[in-house]
């Protein structure tokens, strides 16, 4: 299971590094890059890691 190439390769490496992160001001869940996540709905800093 080696062949790599073509345009699925950098949709995978983004997978791999966005999270699913949860909002606990408004609920709502999204991916996010980074350690500094905020809501892009509510714009909190209140969110946890939701795998
Ligand atoms: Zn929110």
């Amino acid at each position: 299971m080696c062949s790599v190439g073509g345009p699925m390769d950098m949709e995978l490496e983004e997978r791999l590094n966005a999270k699913t992160y949860k909002c606990k001001d408004c609920q709502g869940t999204f991916k996010g890059i980074g350690k500094n996540i905020i809501c892009p709905s509510c714009g909190s800093d209140s969110v946890i890691e939701s795998v």
